[in-house]
């Protein structure tokens, strides 16, 4: 099964703004970018051209698992407000 048909068991209500923060001026330090690799979502990108992270924020799983990856400490990382976010259905 590919990523994109596990993600279809998975509901999102996004939320307007991210609740996903990193800051930038450290990830453009960081050498290993971990959170591109950790995410079981892949909801990071990093972009060359525009030196910068890309976070698809809506496909968040709330795992936790890119803040604690992060060895810049570089992520302001919340739960979505409210009822936004994930909620999984076969879980
Ligand atoms: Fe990816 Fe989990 Fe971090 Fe969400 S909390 S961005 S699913 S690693």
């Amino acid at each position: 099964m590919v990523l994109e048909d596990k993600l279809f068991t998975v509901k999102y209500v996004p939320d307007t703004i991210s609740h996903l923060q990193p800051d930038n001026e450290k990830c453009k330090t960081c050498e290993n970018k971990a959170c591109t690799i950790v995410c079981p979502a892949n909801v990071y990108e990093w972009d060359n051209v525009q030196n910068k992270l890309i976070v698809n924020y809506e496909n968040c799983l709330e795992c936790g698992v890119c803040r604690i990856a992060c060895a810049k400490h570089s992520l302001k990382w919340e739960y979505p407000k409210g009822t936004k976010g994930v909620t999984f259905k076969l879980g």
